[in-house]
């Protein structure tokens, strides 16, 4: 739209203005009434780790299933919920939920897995992270350690101090965080530097063609000696191939998540995949 020159360009603009006012009154109202009628559930990933082979965790992954039973992926809510501020509310949901579902999987038994959650830059700017964060660990009963938050370069270049403060303040309580989406930002140096985290995770864009593009290879190689030199882990996402991970291996990668282990999937199948994982091997 940047030649958006005379009065012919303008229009244009009005229009599109108007078009998206109207999407987003439509999907708050639809939002609002997923919220009411609790139409969002959570997918679980495995994060595996490369040495033992043993699934450590899980990343939270929300979708909202419709009446009609369609379940519609976060890319096509997310955004208009960032809009509306229903990322708020929505996201205070994921992280009671996956702190509860974290702490049911320790009273049931299962090894310690952690779990991580998706924090979105909203919530930083308009609600105390700290105290729901705190809440959601105390009324689930979770060890904080095995909370898991995952921010974004959006959130880390906003309003430094505060966010900085945040983030040592919960990891005081035990609470740990990774850097989403690692490699796609423009300041990724100095935000290393800058924030107190425990793991960076390569972005899967990165990954996708590891075997073919030597620059991306080159990229993977740099972020995960970056990530040692600090002393942090290095999480690779988006990993579909048994090559990616033998790639990814021979590189010192410590963790992997993505489809060639396990698509998000319901709680319930998360666990069979776990117990399944811990029968094997105990009968090893
Ligand atoms: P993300 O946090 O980077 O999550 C990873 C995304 O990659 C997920 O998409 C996951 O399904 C997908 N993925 C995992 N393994 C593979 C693979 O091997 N190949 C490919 N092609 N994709 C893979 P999903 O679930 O659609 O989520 C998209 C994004 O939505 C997430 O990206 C995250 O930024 C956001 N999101 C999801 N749940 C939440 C949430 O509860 N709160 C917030 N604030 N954001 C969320
Ligand atoms: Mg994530
Ligand atoms: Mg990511
Ligand atoms: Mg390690």
């Amino acid at each position: 739209r940047a030649k958006a020159d005379g009065r012919d360009g303008f229009r244009v603009f009005e229009v599109d203005m108007d078009t998206t006012a109207r999407a987003i009154t439509v999907l708050e109202s639809d939002l609002r009434r997923a919220l009411a009628r609790d139409e969002f559930v959570l997918h679980f990933q495995p994060q595996v780790d490369l040495e033992s082979g043993r699934i450590l965790g899980a990343e939270a992954l929300i979708r909202w299933r419709r009446e009609d039973g369609d379940l519609v992926p976060p890319g096509d809510f997310l955004p208009s919920a960032e809009e509306t501020g229903l990322i708020i509310p929505i996201n205070e949901w994921v992280l009671n939920n996956a702190c509860q579902q974290a702490a049911a999987w320790r009273k049931a038994g299962l090894p310690p897995l952690r779990v991580a959650v998706n924090l979105s830059a909203v919530q930083f700017r308009k609600q105390d992270v700290q105290k729901v964060v705190m809440d959601a660990i105390a009324a689930s009963g979770l060890e904080p350690s095995l909370l898991e938050l995952e921010l974004t370069e959006t959130i880390l270049l906003q309003d430094t101090d505060l966010v900085v403060a945040q983030i040592k303040a919960l990891q005081q309580q035990g609470v740990t965080f990774s850097i989403d989406d690692f490699g796609t930002g423009y300041s990724s140096l100095a935000y290393v530097k800058n924030f107190p985290v425990n793991r960076l995770k390569i972005d899967k864009s990165f990954v996708h063609n590891l075997k073919a593009d030597v620059n991306d290879a080159a990229i993977v190689r740099a972020i995960i000696n970056l990530g040692h030199s600090l002393g942090l882990d290095v999480v690779a996402e988006g990993v579909e191939t048994a090559a990616q991970v033998a790639h990814l291996r021979a590189e010192g990668c410590d963790e992997v998540q993505g489809y060639y282990f396990g698509r998000p999937m319901p709680a319930e199948d998360f666990v069979a995949l776990v117990r399944r994982e811990t029968l094997l091997a105990r009968t090893a």
